[in-house]
């Protein structure tokens, strides 16, 4: 990928591409970390722990409240492509419809198919000019959109990556399963309906329903934009 592309969304893939896949490939110069002490990236057990709809009240605690308007400087520009395709699809309010996910590669199939799975909840695959998404049977109808949209992430990266590739450091990791988490909270929340919901509601799991996620995506994108 070449680096003096100037566009963000270019820049974003580029610092992807440059990490392990398991660490924030800008940790060490971030400068939303310096401000507010700590980095998002430091909580990925916990955070992943929640959004896994596990022990939710026992964990609710161990993630540090949120005081500024970003969380990491990739984060930004991953909310805004979340953003983007949301405008870009013509939708203007919760809940987010799941048949978004075929607009994202709009080149090729996608076929989603629910099968029991054993330790996950999703997985993607390309075989022959087609995406194959398995959503995990077993899981409730709002962590099967939750996980569609976390596989998505995976199917723009592998896009930008190049397709054929099914291996690579920035294919795989903690870190990158974080951004595909992040990715799926910032498409079926997004920011400026979340809050202007929270304002009226202020309920959890009012909001949940509304915009059909788990409670626990619900309450960390809340936490996650100050609110809780
Ligand atoms: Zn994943």
């Amino acid at each position: 990928m070449a680096r003096n592309t100037s566009n963000w969304e270019s820049d974003f893939w580029y610092s992807l591409s440059r990490g392990d896949g398991v660490h924030y490939p800008l940790y060490q110069d971030c400068n939303y970390r310096k401000q507010q002490g700590w980095c998002w990236d430091d909580y990925q057990e916990p955070v992943r722990q929640i959004l896994d709809n596990a022990r939710l009240d026992e964990r609710a605690n161990s993630l540090p409240r949120h005081e500024h308007g970003n969380y990491s400087q990739l984060s930004l520009p991953l909310e805004l492509m979340a953003n983007k395709f949301i405008s870009d699809s013509n939708i203007h309010c919760p809940p987010v419809p799941d048949g978004l996910v075929h607009r994202l590669d709009i080149n090729r199939e996608l076929e989603i198919y629910q099968i029991p799975l054993k330790t996950v909840h999703g997985a993607a695959w390309y075989c022959t000019n087609r995406w194959v998404v398995h959503l995990n049977k077993k899981d409730t109808h709002q962590m099967k959109r939750f996980t569609l949209f976390h596989e998505a992430f995976h199917m723009m990266a592998r896009s930008k990556f190049g397709i054929d590739k099914h291996t690579g450091a920035h294919a795989r990791g903690r870190f990158i399963e974080g951004m595909a988490d992040t990715f799926a909270t910032y498409v079926l929340i997004p920011t400026a309906w979340a809050k202007e919901q929270w304002f009226k509601s202020r309920d959890v799991a009012t909001m949940a329903a509304m915009f059909d996620v788990p409670e626990s995506v619900m309450w960390f994108r809340l936490r996650h934009l100050g609110l809780v």
